[in-house]
């Protein structure tokens, strides 16, 4: 989306609020590599404009889950280190080469693949960071013969730099015991082979709970834009965020409805008396999901006012005070708890989760950058 837009809905991204939380994380663990992970446009926040700033406060490291996001950011001038998280074709490593991109090795088969793809005429190299499995059972191997072997196969061959060796927390932001046993488990297979320069596992809710000296790189997402991973993690951490996103819309039409009269699509909400609702633009292919029917937003002023009826692409209807005005802002989501609008009640309320949240605010929601 270009910088200028003509809608009243607006997601503001606190870039100021991002940094406070980077320098945060960083702070439980300052001998350690902060790698800011990005993808999924940075979690809807738009990765172009977090990564820049990020950049310009220090990261000196992005994660993306695709080589598409991670070319992306090159183009857009991005120069510090970019990590590919996810899967890389191992007949696309030549643009990985080619964008200073590195990349995820899931297995031997993989590298030997990837490997044989190759131009060799292209003089430049590409880093591997080695997936290993620890109970995640997305990606990589736990299988030590053939992470030797993958150690092997990459310094072996010019073209390849071994630099990193990784993993992931399934239930750092629920339980301790199991995150344990993955990094007793991570630490027992790491031990057994060459040492890179980045030894990483933490996501938000390893590097937000857990003290170690092992590792030399953390992976921190949702930390970043303000929230903990869970509830859960937010007690067992003294770390205190800032929330980054704040979301409004205002009053763009206002109408007065008789007892019995009904609203939206197959009239599922009727008036019990007379009452006067306002139309929101905002709807769920913006995402504010059909599930958040009867959740409160707030017009200015302070009034909690409930979504009613059913919830339109593009618009939704809430009960107001019968003086409401067109014009009259509304606050969806705020940036503190105390208002009662936070991403995490509106996540419950939906039955989801930040994460999830974050990354379905649609695309044609402008971003405004404070
Ligand atoms: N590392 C990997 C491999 C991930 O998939 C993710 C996110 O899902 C992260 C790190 C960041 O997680 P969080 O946002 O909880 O910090």
């Amino acid at each position: 989306m270009s910088d200028k837009y003509y809608r009243n809905t607006v997601l503001d991204v606190n870039l100021g609020a991002i940094e406070k939380n980077y320098r945060a994380v960083q702070g439980i663990n300052p001998e350690k590599t902060l790698i800011a992970v990005v993808k999924a446009n940075a979690y809807g926040l738009g990765a172009k404009s977090v990564s820049e700033h990020l950049a310009g406060a220090g990261v000196t490291f992005f994660a993306v889950a695709t080589l598409d996001e991670a070319i992306d950011l090159r183009m857009h001038g991005i120069k510090q280190k970019i990590l590919v998280l996810g899967t890389v074709d191992p007949e696309h490593i030549n643009k990985a080469i080619q964008h200073r991109i590195a990349v995820t090795a899931p297995g031997l088969k993989w590298l030997k693949a990837a490997k044989a793809a190759v131009n060799e005429t292209y003089d430049k190299e590409v880093w591997m960071h080695i997936k290993v499995n620890t109970g995640m059972n997305r990606y990589g191997t736990s299988d030590i013969d053939e992470i030797k072997a993958m150690i092997k196969e990459i310094n072996s061959f010019d073209r390849f730099i071994y630099e990193g060796i990784f993993s992931h927390f399934t239930s750092s932001d629920e339980d301790n015991d199991v995150t344990a046993g993955q990094f007793e488990l991570f630490k027992s297979i790491v031990d057994e082979v060459e040492r890179p320069e980045y030894v990483h596992i933490s996501n938000s809710g390893g590097a937000l709970t857990l003290k170690e000296d092992y590792t030399t790189a953390v992976r921190t997402g949702i930390a970043l834009y303000g929230y903990y991973p869970s509830s859960w993690t937010a007690m067992e951490t003294t770390v205190e965020l800032t929330p980054a996103v704040k979301l409004t819309t205002e009053v763009s039409a206002v109408h007065h409805l008789e007892a019995g009269e009904s609203i939206s699509y197959g009239k599922k909400y009727t008036a019990p008396e007379k009452e006067t609702v306002a139309t929101l633009p905002i709807g769920y292919a913006d995402g504010l999901l059909r599930r958040h029917n009867g959740y409160t937003v707030k017009l200015e002023g302070g009034t909690d006012c409930e979504i009613v009826g059913t919830i339109c692409m593009d618009a939704l209807m809430i009960r107001v005070p019968e003086h409401t005005d067109a014009g009259q802002r509304v606050r969806i989501i705020d940036d503190s708890e105390e208002s009662g609008q936070s991403l995490e009640s509106y996540s419950e309320y939906a039955d989801t989760i930040s994460y999830e949240s974050l990354c379905t605010f649609g695309r044609r929601i402008p971003r405004r950058y404070t």
